[in-house]
């Protein structure tokens, strides 16, 4: 006997038959007929606003599209063994190290936090900084954010702050980033010292908090203060000096920001033992990452990575035989689903 199921599945399948030949006559008497109808429509080429929400609890979070760039694979640093690997597939798959860059909005109801600003103009050619219009297509202001956190100073994660003649983007926001990362890119002793491709980045740091430092708007943190109630500081060294996580939990949900711990998911997920050349301390950057990487697996922790493979660059982690392998958070249009 057959279950309803399959009854219904055999209905539907006579229903479309039936509605098939019906379609076939009615495209036959069109035939050598002048059919305006038929012909394709225009092409259409806009694309969907680069936002996408979930509920973390009581925050309404907002994954916010900066752009979409390439990793070059000598950014990265491995065995041979791996590195040969890694060019190999490369030349089976030349999109496994397409990245985004993003970052994101909190709304805990009482402030609206970004953590990280994108590039603005300061980084990826044109490639990068449609961060601040994907805000407005999602519905806010600038002038409403009131605070950002920013994971490091790279310009690829601060550079969406400040304009290139120097105005603040976010006028009302108190900006907060770790106090040894603010001290090592700003200071011009240090800057001095750096590598001759290293200086753009020392550049674009101390251009990018001038005019937040001259409105009294900048702030470092050097331990675990409070400042936002809900969310907790992560130091997570090692890609910079005061590289920093911030994890939000409401109503026993939980978010991390985890800033640059992976610039190449598809490689270091498998291999957390591969450095980017950008890591300031190579070693402190790939201990971090394991350590991380091993707790966040075996907890239900949502995590939004700047530059994933995959927009919205939110996802969870899950052990994967020697390394991990990255749980996307699947496209729902209903709030309430999404979680
Ligand atoms: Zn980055």
């Amino acid at each position: 006997m057959s279950s309803p199921v399959v009854r219904s599945r055999n209905v539907l399948k006579r229903n479309s038959m039936r509605f098939a030949a019906a379609l076939l006559a009615a495209l036959a008497s069109f035939v050598g007929a002048p059919n305006a109808a038929l012909a394709a429509g225009p092409q259409h080429h806009d694309q969907v606003p680069g936002f996408y929400r979930l509920k973390v609890g009581d925050l309404e979070v907002t994954a916010l599209y900066d752009g979409t760039g390439v990793f070059d694979p000598h950014w990265l640093n491995g065995t041979k063994a791996t590195m040969d690997g890694v060019v190999k597939a490369l030349h089976e798959d030349p999109h496994m190290l397409d990245v985004v860059d993003m970052g994101f909005l909190v709304n805990t109801g009482k402030h609206l936090i970004l953590v990280d600003a994108g590039a603005g103009t300061w980084w990826g050619g044109g490639a990068l900084g449609r961060l601040a219009g994907n805000l407005h297509s999602a519905g806010y202001a600038s002038e409403e954010v009131d605070i950002v956190l920013v994971t490091h100073l790279h310009s690829d994660h601060a550079g969406g702050l400040t304009t290139q003649d120097g105005k603040r983007v976010f006028p009302n926001a108190d900006v907060y980033v770790a106090k040894a990362e603010s001290e090592f890119w700003l200071s011009h002793e240090m800057a001095a010292k750096a590598p001759k491709d290293a200086q753009p980045f020392f550049q674009s740091a101390q251009a990018i908090a001038a005019p937040y430092i001259k409105a009294g708007k900048w702030h470092t943190f050097s331990g675990s203060e409070q400042i936002v109630d809900g969310m907790q500081l992560v130091p997570l060294p090692g890609h910079t000096p005061g590289h920093t996580g911030y994890e939000f939990s409401s109503k026993g949900q939980k978010i991390l920001f985890w800033g640059d711990i992976i610039h190449a998911q598809r490689v270091q997920l498998q291999h957390p033992e591969v450095t980017a050349i950008f890591d300031i301390d190579q070693t402190a950057a790939a201990a971090t990452r394991h350590q991380l990487l091993s707790k966040l697996a075996g907890e239900d922790v949502l995590i939004a990575a700047p530059h994933s493979s995959l927009f919205p660059a939110l996802g969870r982690l899950r052990k994967d035989g020697s390394g991990y392998s990255w749980v996307p958070v699947v496209f729902t249009d209903r709030w309430d689903e999404n979680q």
